[in-house]
């Protein structure tokens, strides 16, 4: 999901990591839940340094989108932790 800026009115291709702004969300498993539990899994999202200057992406009702950024500072510092925990996983 990293091939272009998430942001639907943005076109911007992916290009580095250094570039913009990835987001890890967790993805909740969809259905019911009978029989096996389905796995939560971790989607990588990537926003261009524009769109990552005003936005954020968020799980809303299940579906990945983008929500403007209300308090840019928050936003810095969620993402900081989320490097902290998963940056070996980012590449
Ligand atoms: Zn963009």
């Amino acid at each position: 999901m990293l091939s272009k800026c998430l942001n639907p009115a943005c076109s911007e291709p992916f290009r580095y990591l250094s570039e913009g702004r990835v987001f890890s969300l967790e993805i909740p498993p969809l259905g019911g839940t009978r029989g096996s539990v389905p796995a939560q899994r971790v989607e990588r999202y990537w926003l261009c340094g524009n769109c990552a200057k005003h936005l954020k992406v968020v799980i809303e009702n299940g579906e990945v989108t983008t929500r403007p950024l209300r308090r840019e500072f928050i936003g810095e510092r969620k993402v900081a932790a989320a490097r902290a925990s998963h940056g070996h996983a980012i590449h």
